[in-house]
């Protein structure tokens, strides 16, 4: 059963309120979609291994550590664009790797039409990134991809989760942990998920 975190931050909970207001503007969602992305970055690179490295301060020599891992993001187009700004502010040298999936609207599955993933993988985390959990259908298709191509280590970060989406992941991808803001009660009938923020893609992009 794969852990899922849901974050019980205060500062996480003041900004998801803000998030799913109607009165927030695009620029003002961007912003905290970028800054939840980075608060739930902090918990979910807790694991992360590192190397020792010495440095010289001003005063003397001592060892200290350094990121042993490689980190790749992949957000998934294009509600997790938002997120990789917020996961960038703290670790900048990751590497992003763009899967395109759209919802069928009339089946709901993902539909893959963008994947310029190299060969061989580069990286040896990968966090998936993607605000809604919604039916688990993109996130699912996305981890078969990176499982496909040979990454061992994979998290999902999202922001809201629905208890559909999260029990998909449970099913197909049982060993990747789930990190999110909220997890939220159910979809409805078009896959959206309630109480939820809307369209997390129209309302970072003013498209709605
Ligand atoms: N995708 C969204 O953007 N919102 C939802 O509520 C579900 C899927």
């Amino acid at each position: 059963m794969s852990m899922v975190f849901a974050s019980s931050h205060p500062l996480v909970a003041h900004k998801l309120t803000v998030l799913r207001s109607t009165d927030t503007e695009p620029k003002k969602f961007r912003e905290l979609i970028r800054e939840i992305a980075a608060l739930l970055t902090y918990e979910a690179t807790a694991d992360l291994q590192l190397l020792p490295r010495t440095v010289q301060t001003p005063l003397q020599k001592m060892s200290g550590y350094e990121l042993q891992e490689k980190i790749g993001l992949v957000p998934i187009l294009r509600a997790g664009l938002g997120m990789v700004e917020g996961v960038w502010d703290l670790m900048p040298s990751a590497e992003v790797w763009h899967i395109g999936l759209y919802r069928d609207e009339k089946t709901l599955k993902p539909v893959e039409y963008y994947n310029k993933l190299p060969i061989e993988p580069r990286v040896s985390v990968c966090l998936v990134l993607d605000p809604m959990l919604a039916t688990g259908g993109s996130a699912v298709a996305t981890i078969d991809i990176m499982k496909r191509w040979g990454v061992k280590k994979i998290k999902f970060l999202g922001i809201i989760g629905a208890p559909e989406g999260i029990e998909m992941m449970q099913r197909h991808h049982p060993e990747v942990p789930i990190y999110l803001a909220a997890i939220d009660e159910k979809l409805n009938q078009n896959g959206y998920i309630l109480p939820g923020l809307g369209d997390a893609g129209d309302r970072q992009f003013g498209t709605g």
